[in-house]
């Protein structure tokens, strides 16, 4: 779950851009799952994009459906500024980054 920015790792000090990435929102459907949201805050993600009966965004396959673009190349979260907080907590270097760049061979 990604914030779709370009940051600095502090792990490894290279800059990564999310938006080449998209690793974290497409590696498992468990993770961009509601945690601390208030109905409100659900409310305001296009209902398209919520699995309301799961608690968390909805997934085709492992991808999150508000992902748009081509993991590895081009990529953007289509509700951005509405995203869930787990995808605002995660940062390129932080260990979840590493596994589902790993996993994506990036
Ligand atoms: S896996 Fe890391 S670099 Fe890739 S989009 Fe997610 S946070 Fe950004
Ligand atoms: S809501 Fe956006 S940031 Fe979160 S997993 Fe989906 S595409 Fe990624």
């Amino acid at each position: 779950m990604t914030t779709l920015d370009q940051h600095d790792s502090a792990a490894t000090g290279e800059t990564w851009s999310c938006q080449t990435c998209g690793a974290c929102c497409a590696f498992s459907a468990e993770w961009p799952r509601f945690s601390l949201e208030s109905e409100a805050d659900i409310a305001r993600i296009p209902a398209v994009h919520v699995d309301d009966a799961a608690g968390r965004m909805r997934c085709v396959g492992d991808r999150c459906s508000a992902l748009v673009g081509e993991v590895g190349s081009d990529t953007a979260c289509s509700v951005y500024a509405v995203r869930p907080e787990v995808c605002r907590a995660c940062e390129p270097g932080d260990p979840e980054c590493l596994m589902a760049r790993a996993h994506w061979g990036l």
